[in-house]
């Protein structure tokens, strides 16, 4: 089984009934480059730039975060590299952040609910400014895309993008090399907010990153690292799966693509329902992509649009466990 998956890396990532669906890697860490390229992903759907400010004393500055970036687009040759700016929560202690001053860890009650991600950029937009300039220059290296984490209105996305269009003007006045076009600015969907008016956020972005880490804690109200939560802590919540339908729907609508990247892009199991709401790109743990593309494989387009019709039809996890149960024993 090991070997078949490992040949999994060549083949093609289709349904059976010949759709593509794109299967990207998401990235913690550089050292995990090289499981991107075993895993057969195509391209970083997902790059968390945390590590840049949790594992260091001093604030990287944009030569240092240049130089990272250009090596992972490189590294990607033609598949894009998505690269999300901070996604700080004060969930992970920073040196670099508490030595700046632009920490509140410590002063508020609840870090989730608080000053995180493009809320902790805008408000001290010279982080913004330095990490969209190193990922511009980056640009020039290869295609790569800039993702915003944690949005919940529109005005978010305006005002970043106000930023990055004004960053890119005063490289290109410098003489920096620059992709010809700007990258695609694009917003995460990962609040209950951001979920239910994707429509609104669709105008203004790019594209759309669903992030049902995020999204199953705020949507449940069931903090992702509780064990008092765990068991309520279910992205299969039909509350859950309707707001990933209705995100990618928006999206349709509205011509703007979109992906998910949470963990559950991961779970093979889960695979043929979320083709079925209407989803063509994955990103996921590098060690997942061969597994998911298998089944991905095994699968016809109207199964899953059958599967996701009778899953949101359901009314609890537990009914729509076993519905996917169901049709995993049906597959093989
Ligand atoms: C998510 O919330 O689903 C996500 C992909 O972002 P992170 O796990 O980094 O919060
Ligand atoms: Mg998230």
């Amino acid at each position: 089984d090991r070997q078949k998956l490992g040949r999994m890396r060549r083949l093609s990532s289709k349904l059976a009934s010949g759709e593509k669906v794109l299967l990207q890697a998401n990235l913690e860490l550089p050292a995990e480059l090289p499981l991107i390229a075993q895993s057969g992903a195509a391209g970083i759907g997902l790059l968390r730039t945390e590590f840049l400010f949790i594992n260091s004393e001093e604030l990287p500055d944009e030569t240092t975060q240049f130089e990272l970036y250009a090596s992972l687009v490189e590294a990607m040759g033609a598949d894009t590299t998505t690269i999300r700016v901070l996604d700080w929560g004060g969930e992970k202690p920073s040196e670099a952040l508490e030595r700046a001053g632009l920490s509140t860890l410590g002063e508020t009650p609840n870090p989730a609910l608080g000053l995180r991600g493009i809320r902790l950029l805008l408000k001290h937009p010279a982080l913004l400014e330095t990490q969209l300039a190193a990922i511009l220059r980056a640009s020039a290296v290869g295609p790569l895309q800039v993702l915003l984490p944690m949005v919940t209105v529109a005005e978010e996305i305006t005002a970043a993008r106000d930023i990055y269009e004004r960053v890119a003007r005063r490289l290109r006045r410098k003489g920096v090399a620059l992709a010809e076009t700007l990258p695609p600015f694009g917003a995460m969907i990962e609040t209950p907010a951001a979920a239910l008016t994707a429509g609104v956020l669709a105008h203004h972005a790019d594209f759309l990153a669903i992030g049902t880490n995020d999204l199953t804690m705020y949507a449940l109200a069931a903090d992702r690292a509780s064990a008092d939560a765990a068991s309520l802590y279910d992205a299969r919540h039909p509350a859950v799966l309707r707001m990933i339908a209705d995100v990618v729907n928006a999206a349709l609508q509205h011509r703007t693509p979109v992906s998910l990247c949470g963990e559950i892009a991961g779970d093979p199991a889960l695979a043929p329902l979320l083709v079925g709401l209407g989803l063509r790109s994955l990103s996921m743990t590098a060690s997942a992509v061969p597994r998911v593309k298998q089944v991905i494989r095994s699968v016809r387009y109207e199964e899953c649009v059958r599967l996701g019709r009778r899953v949101l039809a359901e009314t609890d996890s537990r009914a729509i466990m076993k519905v996917l149960q169901e049709f995993g024993n049906a597959e093989v």
